[in-house]
């Protein structure tokens, strides 16, 4: 995979392949290159070079919308443009633009009441379901990454892209999330490539973790190999990662 930006090498031949069912870790200082897979991943940007496979299927170039009906859901990331709305609002917006169909007048009805009761199962498997009717606004920074989740999850994926899902949750949030997301996705048995920068959430999180630098992948393992990796634990692990 390779992209590049006015000349400059976002991603240089990064190979990656995520198994199905595991949660897959991408890490590396600012700048390596994470959020531009994300994005290449997700259709938001065209690759100069390389393939995007799903399944076997070649998907590079898709629009981001056929990309998420095929399967591949990305966090909101910051229930930010939804603040004005109730919780449950929130999350069937996210179902029925996942669901991206015109409204027919006459079985929009019925269509928008099923994108509700989507979104109250959703809400039920985050444990928001009594927050339905609070305001966005109103929740705590915890309960909006759990928000985020269901506003992923509610599009059903089989692939979900968490970019940084503990930033800015204090230690004890962070390990209560760690159990959240590794208990909940394991139990839909959703396949997860993440980015986060919490060394000991990654570890704990993780199958498998690539290390990106500068565009390129540094390394790849286990918990275990990266942790022994000397290089990469002195470049990454003494501090973020
Ligand atoms: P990470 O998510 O690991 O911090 P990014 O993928 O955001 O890394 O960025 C990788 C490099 O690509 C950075 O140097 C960034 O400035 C550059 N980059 C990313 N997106 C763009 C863009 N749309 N235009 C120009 N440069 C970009």
């Amino acid at each position: 995979m390779y992209k590049s930006f006015q000349g400059f090498m976002a991603l240089a031949s990064v190979s990656l392949s995520v198994a199905q069912g595991s949660f897959h870790a991408l890490v590396g200082p600012n700048g390596a290159g994470k959020t531009t897979l994300f994005n290449v991943v997700t259709g938001r940007v065209s690759p100069d070079r390389g393939q995007v496979r799903f399944h076997g299927r070649d998907i590079t170039g898709w629009p981001t919308p056929r990309v998420a009906r095929l399967g591949i859901a990305i966090s909101f990331q910051r229930a930010q443009p939804f603040v004005s709305m109730t919780v449950l609002e929130a999350v069937t917006l996210a179902r029925l633009g996942y669901e991206g169909k015109t409204l027919v007048w006459g079985r929009s009805l019925a269509r928008h009441r099923e994108a509700v009761e989507r979104a109250e199962a959703a809400l039920a498997k985050v444990g928001l379901e009594g927050y339905a009717t609070s305001p966005v606004a109103q929740l705590p920074l915890g309960d909006l990454k759990r928000l985020d989740v269901a506003m992923a999850l509610v599009a059903e994926p089989k692939l979900l892209l968490l970019d940084e899902p503990l930033a800015g949750l204090s230690r004890a949030e962070r390990r209560k999330m760690v159990t959240f997301i590794g208990n909940l996705l394991r139990q839909e048995g959703i396949t997860l490539l993440f980015t986060e920068h919490d060394t000991e959430a990654v570890l704990a999180l993780a199958d498998r973790i690539t290390v990106l630098h500068q565009g390129r992948v540094l390394a790849e393992g286990s918990p275990e190999e990266i942790r022994q990796n000397l290089e990469v634990r002195q470049a990454f692990l003494g501090g973020n990662i």
